[in-house]
């Protein structure tokens, strides 16, 4: 693996208690960056803070409890960043969760949660976290997105529309920006071994059915070229990448991290 040094430097992750974010937080800490997560239940929090600080003990590690869609928090989390690091060269924007629904079981406050959730988790830290980014001499925003953006699912309707949308605003974002040398890009995910996963395996799977079992029939399923589910450190490289001067001269673009399920040319 090509060896990257991030040490003096600080890197950002919403959601980074659990599955991609916490894989992302490992990476930028193991290459020596100083790194700030965030997620809304303190407990799971902890307990990655936990995690990470009996990996790396000699981490410069935040924690801090911040709903990305409290403008007060995410203000609140930034100015705790601001304080303890005094800098931000990275931001990911990973917070999130997927939606399952149709478009006939989809009501208007379903929309509107999930438009909220898809272009606020992106908005609001990018905004509160842009005066350290302009000050960083390298600096990036990447956005966990999903292949929905360019291949919807009738049954994650909403979702799939609001990953366009969110699609489009980081090229647009990444026009604005580039003149104050901002990367901004993403990634597009296809499934990915996670927390909402799990929680899908403990509802869905059929008694005795194991984690193996179950995400290989989804996978089958799914037709999923690689035939199986992504782990999370597979999307996490592919954030690091574009988060890092290793993709100095990309911007406005993505990463597919899909196992090939993306059927356009
Ligand atoms: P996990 O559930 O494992 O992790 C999600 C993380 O985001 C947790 O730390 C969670 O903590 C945090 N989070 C969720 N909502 C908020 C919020 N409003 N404010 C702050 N933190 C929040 O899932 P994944 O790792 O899979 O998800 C990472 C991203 O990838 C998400 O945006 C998801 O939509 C996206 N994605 C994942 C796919 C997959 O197959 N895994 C597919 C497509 C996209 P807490 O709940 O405590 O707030």
């Amino acid at each position: 693996m090509i060896q990257i040094d991030l040490t003096g430097q600080v890197a950002v992750v919403t959601g980074g208690s659990s599955g991609i974010g916490l894989a992302t937080a490992e990476l930028f800490l193991r290459a020596g960056a100083s790194v700030a997560i965030c997620g809304r239940d303190s407990e799971r929090l902890a307990q990655a803070e936990a995690s990470l600080k009996t990996q790396f003990p000699q981490a410069q590690l935040l924690a801090q409890t911040c709903d990305v869609l409290d403008a007060d928090e995410v203000a609140a989390f930034a100015q705790a960043v601001q304080a303890r690091f005094g800098r931000t060269d990275m931001l990911v924007n990973n917070a999130g969760q997927g939606r399952v629904s149709t478009f006939t079981d989809t009501t208007d406050d379903a929309w509107r949660e999930e438009l909220d959730l898809k272009y606020f988790s992106v908005i609001r830290p990018t905004r509160a976290f842009l005066p350290m980014l302009r000050d960083a001499s390298s600096p990036a925003v990447v956005c966990v997105n999903s292949l929905l953006a360019l291949q919807p699912e009738p049954h994650m309707v909403a979702t799939s529309s609001a990953r366009a949308g969110v699609l489009s605003l980081i090229k647009s974002l990444a026009v604005e920006l580039a003149p104050q040398r901002i990367r901004v890009n993403s990634i597009l995910i296809g499934i990915v071994e996670s927390g909402q996963w799990r929680r899908r395996y403990a509802k869905e799977a059929q008694p005795g059915q194991s984690w193996e079992d179950w995400t290989a029939e989804l996978a089958r399923k799914k037709n999923i070229p690689l035939g199986r589910f992504g782990k999370p450190e597979e999307a996490a490289q592919a954030l690091f990448y574009l988060a890092t001067t290793l993709s100095s001269y990309t911007t406005g673009s993505h990463i597919d991290v899909s196992g090939g399920v993306a059927r356009h040319v």
